[in-house]
């Protein structure tokens, strides 16, 4: 699982999410900038922030 915390990119965000793949991760959180944080247009700079800050995830069992 890949994971990403939106609080590492905007402080004080408590949003998260995680996926199988990293590009559906990628496009959660691009989604979440749009829609909680008013971006209305996607830079490329944006996309490699989010890449930076995206982490494996082990299963918890
Ligand atoms: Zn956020």
């Amino acid at each position: 699982m890949k994971r990403f915390e939106c609080g590492s990119l905007v402080p004080g965000c408590p949003w998260h999410t995680s996926a199988d793949e990293e590009a559906e991760v990628v496009r959660r959180a691009v989604e979440h900038m749009r829609t909680t944080h008013g971006e209305t247009f996607i830079r490329e700079n944006m996309v490699k922030n989010i890449k930076e800050r995206i982490k494996d995830e082990e299963p918890v069992n």
